[in-house]
């Protein structure tokens, strides 16, 4: 028997004598017995603040990114394990590629965006600098810090793996060590996920901690520094949100709850076509797929009354198709959902659902399952709602498994309002061809959706599903879907990081930002920074060059070489009826190739290739006669490989009155070596 352990204080606790009985949903015998353990709560608290976070913080985003795709790599290459107990879950081999391997690249994703996106430092810079005094001496920026606390993840059943790591990457990037509480239903399956990180030795000791069974009093010694990140349901979040020492320290508590998700078929899409088969697919899958306990599953089916039968019909059709069985065979498709009490609790949402939905498929008398007498299994079960409008219950209850209910709309707004009338939800998907009806549905539905999900002829061939969560999008919702938001790339790790408003000198900023910004003090190296490693180029080091001076044959010659004879460079008259010109001006194309022209240095050396510009602003137009100079300043550096980093440069162009005609940010990469 399975007796999945917690870790705390770097020690393996085996469950207490109050263990809870764990029974497969599969025969019902026992599988497991977890918990019960006597965890020195306020120890693992502090473990986690005073060991965990301040090894964590040592580095940078970059380098706790390559922690996190270190840790991944060795789940990935021991994910075989994970699988051989996936199905004490009631999960197929595909239901368990949605947890582990979507688990797994979660990780990979959060990981890459975090490098890509973020600095190689501690500090995040949340948008620009803002001018703040008159002559730039007083100056403003956000930013954003890593929590010095800890953060407490408590999880639910049905992603045992998913919902683990997906939390975890984002937190561990910022720089916050984790307590994980994962569902006791299915805590074995995240113990071994956890134990893999724990036996991987990739991060240090404190950063994580795992409490299998209940957390005692562990909310109410949460500080100002720490955070709850909740995944479960709504009646569990609103319990715990009442925590008194949640409360006074405003512990920041994000939610992530059940939700009523709605898919809307288009009025456009008819029976028989493409997008009407994929939407019958996509129903399908939503309620079938881990037996329909995802919480972002589609609950209600929004379509225009007058397909409704075309529409049940198709579906049940499908429904009638599907699997049923043990989920560690490979031709079952649907298994049964995680315990028997989910069982029970599924079927009395049913129960309560019939009292304004008729059954079309399925339902309660359904199952025939003689092999499997003891198994928590749930027929997929179809309801259609005659009144969507009077109906209340089938915008509020959640039958958390293979349960979902027609709903019919008059007309493409009535269809809108009847998704919001869910409260509040993780997803909104839309079928259609035409986009005045997804650009008006989205209008009307994105304020109670965390993501709205269209697909279209166009699409369908790589879209990813109504149901699936990724990484580059929010996953959260507002109202009943719990008010919180999770991934959404960068988004996702800024949950665990505090944002503040920093003011000072552009000196100061840029100390503290390690980043140069406009304003503050240059200076100059021993040699052309094109010949310097990237070491060796220290931030806030600039060049000046020589002046240009722009000619008309200069204008007249990058015209006809290039093609561009846009009359602001050619006619004269024509030039100056413009009310941006004084006359013919040089192309802005042209200043950037003599700004490179008079910053280079032409020889081989460190710098590798140019691959990009930012925010590129022409702010003043340069006349023929006009001289032109550059000054280039190392603004940021970032580590991108083993042998090579990108630096920002900031390059400012300059007339003859000392006034700027250009700026922009020019993106190197340079060799470590020379
Ligand atoms: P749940 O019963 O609310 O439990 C969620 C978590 O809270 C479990 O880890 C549970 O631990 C823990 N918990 C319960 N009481 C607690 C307490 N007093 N103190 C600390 N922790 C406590 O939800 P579930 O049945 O596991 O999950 C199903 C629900 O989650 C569905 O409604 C589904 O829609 C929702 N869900 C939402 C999302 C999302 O992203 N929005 C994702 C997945 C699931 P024990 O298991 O030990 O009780």
């Amino acid at each position: 028997m399975l007796q999945p352990a917690s870790y705390a204080l770097g020690r393996w606790i085996a469950p207490g004598p109050e263990a809870r009985h764990i029974y497969s949903p599969i025969d019902g015998a026992q599988s497991a017995l977890a918990g019960g353990a006597q965890l020195e709560t306020s120890a693992m608290l502090d473990w986690a603040r005073d060991v965990g976070g301040p090894a964590l913080r040592k580095t940078g985003f970059h380098d706790r990114a390559r922690l996190v795709k270190s840790v991944a790599q060795y789940i990935d290459g021991r994910k075989e394990e994970l699988y051989a107990l996936n199905p004490l879950t009631g999960a197929t081999r595909k239901d368990g590629a949605i947890d582990i391997d979507g688990g797994i690249g979660t990780m990979f994703v959060m990981a890459s965006k975090a490098r890509r996106e973020m600095p190689d430092g501690q500090v995040y810079l949340d948008g620009p600098m803002d001018m703040l005094s008159r002559s730039g001496s007083f100056v403003g920026r956000h930013i954003a810090v890593p929590m010095t606390g800890v953060a407490v993840q408590i999880n639910a059943f049905n992603f045992p793996v998913w919902g683990m790591l997906e939390k975890l990457a984002p937190a561990l990037i910022a720089g916050m060590p984790v307590i994980v509480k994962p569902a006791t239903q299915t805590c074995f399956l995240t113990e071994a996920c956890f134990r893999m990180i724990v036996d991987s030795g990739i991060l240090p000791d404190g950063a994580v901690q795992l409490i299998v069974g209940g957390i005692g009093d562990m909310l109410n010694q949460l500080g100002p520094q720490d955070v709850v990140s909740f995944t479960g349901s709504a009646a569990t979040a609103n319990a715990l949100r009442q925590t008194p020492g949640l409360i006074r320290n405003s512990v920041r508590f994000h939610s992530e709850q059940d939700s009523l998700n709605a898919t809307i078929l288009g009025d456009d899409v008819t029976p028989g076509s493409t997008l009407f088969a994929r939407f019958v697919s996509e129903v399908v899958s939503e309620m079938t797929i881990k037996a329909g306990q995802k919480c972002t599953a589609i609950r209600r089916i929004i379509v225009p009354d007058h397909v409704l039968d075309p529409v049940s019909q198709a579906l049940s059709a499908r429904l009638a198709a599907v699997r049923l069985g043990d989920p560690s065979q490979a031709d079952t498709q649907m298994g049964p959902v995680a315990s028997a009490a989910q069982q029970q609790d599924v079927l009395d949402c049913v129960a309560r659902l019939q009292a304004e939905a008729a059954l079309v498929f399925g339902g309660p008398d359904a199952l025939d399952m003689p092999d499997h007498p003891n198994g928590a299994f749930v027929a997929p079960t179809l309801l259609a709602c005659a009144d969507a409008d009077a109906a209340t219950l089938v915008h509020s209850v959640e039958a958390f498994g293979p349960v979902a209910t027609l709903v019919p709309a008059r007309d493409r707004e009535h269809g809108a309002s009847l998704a919001n009338r869910g409260g509040g939800s993780l997803v909104t998907s839309l079928f259609t061809d035409e986009t005045a009806v997804a650009r008006d549905t989205v209008a009307h539905i994105s304020p109670w959706n965390g993501r709205v999900y269209i697909n279209s002829s166009e699409s369908l061939a790589e879209s990813t599903g109504h149901g699936a969560p990724l990484p580059h999008m929010i996953h959260g919702g507002p109202g009943r879907a719990g008010g919180g938001e999770e991934l959404g790339g960068l988004r996702g790790i800024l949950h665990y990081m505090h944002r503040s408003a920093v003011q000072g000198s552009p000196d100061m900023l840029s100390a503290i930002s390690g980043e140069w910004v406009r304003g503050a003090s240059r200076s100059t190296g021993p040699a052309h920074p094109f010949q310097r490693t990237f070491d060796e180029i220290v931030i806030g080091e600039s060049i000046h060059t020589s002046a240009r001076t722009i000619s008309l044959d200069d204008v007249e010659h990058f015209a006809h070489f290039t093609g561009d004879t846009f009359y602001a460079h050619m006619d004269e008259d024509a030039a100056s009826a413009n009310p941006f010109f004084p006359g013919r001006v040089a192309h802005g194309y042209l200043l950037l190739s003599f700004a490179a022209g008079l910053f280079v240095h032409p020889d081989p050396g460190p710098v590798l290739a140019n691959t990009g510009l930012n925010n590129l602003r022409f702010q003043k137009p340069v006349e023929p006669g006009h001289a032109v100079s550059a000054c280039l300043t190392v603004m940021r550096k970032t580590r991108r490989t083993a042998t090579y980093g990108e630096i920002a440069w900031h390059v400012e162009l300059i007339n003859q009155d000392a006034e700027t005609v250009a700026e922009y940010d020019l993106l190197t990469m340079v060799s470590y070596a020379r």
